[in-house]
């Protein structure tokens, strides 16, 4: 386990999948994804079906200094171009 050095929160460390090392909040969260399908709920309407599923945050969404982790970055300047922007992840 290890510690966010500007808020001192637990995190832990991950790659995703373009290789690229990202802080997780220790604390799991749990997330509904939608499946696509729809299901009769018991009262003769369709509802959409969920996959419940243990997921992490970024620790960037939570970190009340993130703005300080970003800081000394130049926008744009070392964002590498090969990495799809956010939104266009193939998880679906
Ligand atoms: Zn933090």
């Amino acid at each position: 386990m290890s510690r966010c050095k500007s808020c001192g929160a637990e995190i832990t460390w991950a790659v995703t999948q373009q290789g690229r090392v990202m802080p997780l909040d220790a604390a799991k969260v749990l997330v509904a994804i939608p499946t696509g399908r729809f299901v009769d709920n018991g009262s003769g309407q369709l509802t959409p079906q969920v996959e419940v599923r243990q997921a992490s945050l970024t620790h960037f969404a939570t970190c009340p200094h993130a703005q300080q982790h970003r800081k000394p970055r130049q926008a744009g300047v070392d964002r590498d171009p090969r990495v799809p922007a956010r939104g266009s992840d193939s998880r679906r």
